[in-house]
């Protein structure tokens, strides 16, 4: 049986374990083709890569792109990609260089509400110095007793309205789809189901995506209801996008779901992996 789970994170970004740790996760968990695609870095796709062939799983070198598309912020997981491609290599370094400004300003909203120490406390968390992100101050914040959990955290902290909410801009959003391509991958709109967006605000994201030279859509993840799973495979079947599949799992606790432990896509879905041929017959 194929068990295809194309978004993961590892500590390269903002999850919990060593990329060849999620890969032996995975593996046990029955995965037979796994996507490492941490934030904005391609640093753990060699030590992923190395543990899948040694397990025997077919591995996908990913990775997942921050976008501001009209002052929201969205996600592109490439799939596919060339770890080495120059072009979305100094893409990624350019997302990159704002995370520590931004850290900072965190920080400092949040020592302004009386909660000191937040970069230090942060960054102790952060595994790799280059990729300061959203859950390493949560994980501080838990430490400091102010949440049971990660995902509690993001109820009272660092959203838009609450707490320690500090507004950054990311790459565009046909700049993200442009390295992707660049880079031989297959650009797809993750969790569309996540962002705050009315009907035709959706529609408009898509539209402009395809446009851009998008080509995929997140229709099966753990961000996803079944309704909304269903919802956005009709809108793939539409416009003619391939579907993926993906738990977005960062680590124990802090994920719903573990990686390969999700529904399968609707039948009506072409799966993404169907361009990637031996890929459909793990
Ligand atoms: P950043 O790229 O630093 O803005 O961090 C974004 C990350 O924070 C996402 O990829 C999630 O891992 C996490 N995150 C953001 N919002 C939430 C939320 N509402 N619940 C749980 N995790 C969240
Ligand atoms: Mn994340
Ligand atoms: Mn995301
Ligand atoms: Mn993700």
């Amino acid at each position: 049986m194929k068990n295809i789970d194309l978004h993961n994170h590892s500590r390269v970004s903002d999850g919990l374990l060593a990329p060849a740790e999620l890969v032996r996760l995975a593996a046990g968990n029955g995965v037979t083709t796994l996507a490492l695609t941490d934030h904005d870095d391609t640093d753990g796709l060699e030590e992923a890569a190395q543990e899948a062939l040694a397990l025997g799983l077919r591995f996908i070198n990913g990775v997942e792109v921050s976008v501001t598309w009209a002052q929201h912020t969205i996600h592109v997981v490439g799939l596919n990609i060339d770890p080495g491609d120059a072009t979305l290599l100094e893409g990624l370094a350019t997302i990159r260089s704002g995370r520590m400004e931004r850290a900072e300003k965190i920080a400092q909203e949040l020592a302004k509400a009386g909660i000191p120490g937040a970069l230090e406390g942060a960054l102790r968390h952060a595994h790799n110095p280059k990729i300061v992100a959203r859950p390493h101050f949560a994980r501080y914040l838990v430490e400091q007793g102010l949440a049971r959990d990660v995902p509690s955290v993001f109820k009272r902290f660092l959203v838009q309205g609450k707490t320690g909410y500090v507004k950054h801009r990311w790459a565009e959003l046909g700049d993200a789809v442009a390295w992707v391509r660049s880079a031989g991958g297959i650009p797809v709109l993750a969790h569309p189901g996540r962002y705050s967006l009315n009907h035709s605000t959706m529609d408009r994201l898509i539209d402009e995506f395809v446009e851009a030279g998008g080509l995929g859509i997140e229709v099966v993840t753990s961000n996803h209801t079944r309704d909304q799973a269903e919802a956005f495979a009709a809108q793939a079947t539409r416009r003619g996008l391939l579907a993926s599949r993906g738990s977005d799992y960062h680590g124990p606790g802090e994920s719903r779901l573990e990686p390969g432990k999700l529904p399968p896509l609707p039948p009506q879905c072409v799966p993404v992996w169907q361009a990637w041929g031996d890929v459909a017959l793990h």
